[in-house]
């Protein structure tokens, strides 16, 4: 049983070797007209490929501001004095008292989402933000480091971006990032002209429309189907808005998908959707990140998630029943037949909706 695991776990690794690149760096650190230091590509930088990983030089959890500049003075103490000139080298945007904290605060990037712990590097804490980034940061809680990876393929001389925010339309970004980082954006996606801004604004208002619909979890039970659809309207959305590479967007949105299928005992669709959801880890984070190898063993044993036929069994299939012999376009449909038989779209009304996830066998 273990061998026949371990066999298919390298199966599915196969399609997924990790991206090798020369092994200088992929980036020097250059001074960029209004931006202050960033990381510019020496050469070009394939999708998947990891720019560059570090241990943090300074961690620290919310404490009022007095408190955590007596906390990073006594960290501070501990390091070498290269670790100090790099901390003490980094961009203040709110110069003047408690210049430990505003460093760290103008810097620390979360260890984890949602994690309310923040860390600074010497390196990574030079990237600059994109709200249309070329790269991925993540936290590895294995390895205790933050990643770069490219999710999409670099030019030499383009600038290495990663996002700072959440995102949402030009005139939340633009708020947001002048509140806690005090510039202003001039990213290619807030200097596109009115009229594509304009578009843009409506693409990321359906995909924080579409997020909220497919985290509700009582939609999730009752209409599942609408909940898939949703997913894929996403897909579809997320794919305009960033140029076919939205990276762990849709890596979230696989396993949106995954636990949609699975809470209704579909191990077919979910195996496929956790294996999509694998791919996209692997080029944001790397084979080895602890969230891309639950993806990969959920592809292999979706039961074994928490939420399996939670909800019912009306779609109950066999993880067997994946079909191996259909290409693309057709494996495609197979995947999202779920949407196709029964749902309606997010603006449908609720009486339209009520008979769409009738009982059916597959
Ligand atoms: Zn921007």
């Amino acid at each position: 049983m273990v061998v026949g695991i371990d066999t298919e776990l390298a199966s599915l690794a196969i399609d997924n070797d990790p991206v090798n690149q020369p092994d200088q760096p992929v980036f020097e650190v250059k001074e960029i007209s209004g931006k202050g230091k960033g990381l510019i590509a020496r050469c070009d930088i394939l999708q998947g490929a990891r720019i560059l990983c570090e241990k943090p030089l300074l961690i620290a959890h919310p404490m009022p501001l007095f408190s955590l500049e007596q906390h990073l003075a006594a960290r501070l103490k501990e390091l070498s004095k290269e670790s100090q000139r790099q901390f003490l080298t980094l961009h203040n945007n709110f110069p003047g008292k408690f210049p430990f904290s505003h460093t760290f605060k103008s810097n620390a990037l979360p260890c984890g989402p949602g994690s309310s712990t923040g860390g600074v590097y010497p390196t990574i804490c030079r990237i600059n933000h994109s709200c249309i980034p070329n790269s991925h940061n993540n936290w590895d809680s294995k390895s205790g480091q933050e990643t770069i990876y490219a999710i999409k393929p670099i030019k030499t001389g383009e600038e290495i971006t990663i996002p700072y925010n959440n995102g949402g339309t030009r005139e939340v970004r633009q708020a947001s990032l002048k509140q806690s980082f005090d510039f202003d954006c001039g990213c290619p996606g807030c200097s596109r002209s009115p009229s594509a801004i304009r578009e843009s604004d409506v693409r990321r208002k359906m995909i924080q429309k579409l997020d909220d619909a497919i985290g509700d979890p009582s939609r999730m039970q009752g209409r599942p189907a609408d909940s898939l659809k949703d997913c894929q309207s996403l897909l579809e959305v997320l794919e305009e808005e960033f140029d076919g590479f939205a990276g762990v967007l849709v890596a979230r949105l696989y396993y949106d998908a995954f636990q949609i299928s699975i809470a209704h005992g579909d191990q077919a669709r979910a195996s496929a959707f956790a294996r999509r959801s694998y791919e996209s880890r692997v080029i944001c984070e790397g084979e080895d990140s602890p969230e891309t190898q639950r993806m990969k063993l959920l592809a292999l044993k979706p039961a074994t998630h928490s939420s399996a036929g939670a909800f019912s069994q009306k779609w109950k299939t066999a993880i067997t029943m994946v079909p191996k012999d259909l290409g693309g376009a057709a494996f495609q449909e197979w995947l999202w037949q779920r949407v196709s038989q029964h749902s309606c779209t997010l603006s449908d009304t609720d009486e339209d909706s009520n008979s769409s996830d009738e009982e059916a066998d597959y």
